[in-house]
């Protein structure tokens, strides 16, 4: 068994004209994604062992023992190519940074940003380049405690006009499922419309996407969600 108690390094996995040229080649083809021969990472070969490196790091996150930014990094090798083992749906929020919540180098997470960590169309087709093209072993839907769009959400959830500019239709998708599902007099509320949130984008990416999907089918990859508490740094799966 390798030793995952340690940030993995980012390798060398394929150069940017290679992918360009894959990108290109297979949509021609076929318009369909088709796996880059990209290396075989031998430290992260399964979705567990992903989902292994990512809690490892979050510990040391946690207990302030962080390393994989006190890594000496070789641009040359960062800027040759990426293989990142885990891909990431985060919320916009300024205090969740994944590469540092998990403790992993440049180069091993893919990661899309988004108010409310809500699965887009862009996003998903970012993850499924990610899936399809990158190789990666393990989507993350990554929710936070005090998410301020999930706060809107439930805030608003009578009328949500009353916000400016495309806010409301961000907004909307986690109401109707989620923030109409709790009571806001309950203290608990925003922590459980946060938590449906994240559990319900993990479900809709596999709904959403044939890539995705068919990549869970076959074992290749995992889609589970879960939420960072901002106040002790951990981060719990709430769905496998
Ligand atoms: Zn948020």
């Amino acid at each position: 068994m390798s030793d995952l108690s340690q940030p993995v390094s980012p390798r060398r996995a394929a150069s940017s004209l290679n992918v360009l040229l894959a990108v290109c080649a297979t949509a021609i083809a076929s318009f369909a994604f088709a796996p880059l021969e990209v290396p075989a990472d031998t430290r992260l070969s399964t979705p567990d062992e992903a989902i292994t490196s990512l809690m490892d790091g979050n510990k040391r996150f946690v207990k302030q023992k962080a390393s994989a930014h006190k890594i000496e990094l070789d641009r040359a090798d960062l800027a040759a190519g990426q293989a990142p083992f885990a891909a990431i749906i985060r919320c916009a929020d300024s205090r969740v940074a994944p590469e540092i919540c998990f403790d992993q180098p440049l180069g091993s997470l893919f990661v899309c940003a988004v108010a409310g960590n809500i699965p887009t169309l862009e996003g998903i087709a970012s993850l499924e380049y990610g899936v399809a093209v990158l190789g990666t072993k393990l989507i993350v839907v990554m929710g936070h405690s005090e998410c301020g769009a999930v706060g809107a959400a439930i805030e608003h959830r009578g009328d949500t006009s009353v916000l400016p500019g495309s806010l409301p239709q961000l907004i909307d998708q986690i109401v109707s499922p989620c923030a109409m599902t709790v009571d806001p007099a309950d203290p608990d509320a925003l922590a459980k419309a946060t938590e449906c949130n994240a559990n319900l984008g993990a479900s809709e990416l596999v709904k959403r996407s044939t890539v995705i999907k068919d990549a869970v089918a076959s074992g290749k990859l995992k889609v589970i969600a879960g939420v960072q508490d901002l106040a002790s740094g951990v981060f719990k799966i709430t769905r496998r």
